[in-house]
């Protein structure tokens, strides 16, 4: 076998084990995408609870609050029931009134806060669905490229010690070209000639580097784009 044709047989094995585990890589990137979008609505939960309970310690002082006016009120009341001078009776009235006036304002305080805590617990409750439902559809993909992905491993697998032989037998000096193109050209780093362009870029060569191919004696590269002619 020629040279260039064993050069030609690792191109044939490498692109093949890159084309897999491009698959792979592939695979794996929705992977995480979605380990990603999961790791988020997680880390959306934090905030609403500590908000939740921020809105629940409020609620209870103002339900203290409450009570607190509450007493005065009913204490105020007592006190009108006793009332026996005019003046007394107008005075507790009024403190009277500015009492249930504050018990009030309290009270619609109390209410929003009620409200907010309502929300937030509907917006957690919300979010760990959500959540729950992105860790079930995350563990699907997973398991799918499991097993999507097991053949391309086995495949990659079987294909190392056939390219290890491939290139055990293979010039040196090719391989280095080679190996030095592959990553940035990929599977046509060794083309043949078409007429008098190159079967990589199509650019036309001269004709002194189409008889060194042909004489086929030492390595030939494209002068536009490098790749190893043959
Ligand atoms: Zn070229």
């Amino acid at each position: 076998m020629e040279s260039i044709d064993r050069l030609r047989e690792v191109q044939r094995l490498a692109g093949k084990i890159s084309l897999y585990n491009s698959e792979i890589d592939k695979h794996d990137n929705k992977l995480k995408m979605a380990e990603a979008a999961m790791e988020e609505l997680v880390a959306e939960a934090s905030p609403i609870e500590t908000r939740l309970a921020q809105g629940m310690s409020i609620a209870r002082k103002l339900e203290l609050e409450v009570a607190e006016v509450d007493e005065k009120v009913i204490k105020t009341r007592k006190q009108l029931d006793q009332a026996t001078q005019a003046s007394e009776f107008t005075g507790l009235k009024q403190q009277l009134a500015r009492f249930e006036q504050e018990k009030a304002a309290i009270e619609e305080n109390l209410m929003l806060v009620l409200e907010k805590i309502e929300e937030l617990r509907s917006q957690s409750k919300d979010l760990a669905e959500r959540s729950d439902q992105a860790r079930s559809q995350f563990e699907e993909l997973r398991a799918d490229v499991e097993k999507n992905t097991v053949e391309y491993r086995d495949e990659v697998q079987s294909l190392e010690g056939p390219l290890q032989l491939a290139r055990d037998g293979t010039d040196a000096e090719l391989l280095e070209v080679f190996d030095r193109l592959f990553p940035s050209i990929g599977a046509t780093v060794v083309v043949s000639l078409e007429d008098h362009t190159c079967g990589g870029c199509h650019l036309n060569v001269s004709s002194q580097v189409v008889e060194k191919v042909h004489a086929g004696a030492v390595v030939v590269n494209c002068p536009s784009c490098s790749r190893i002619l043959g």
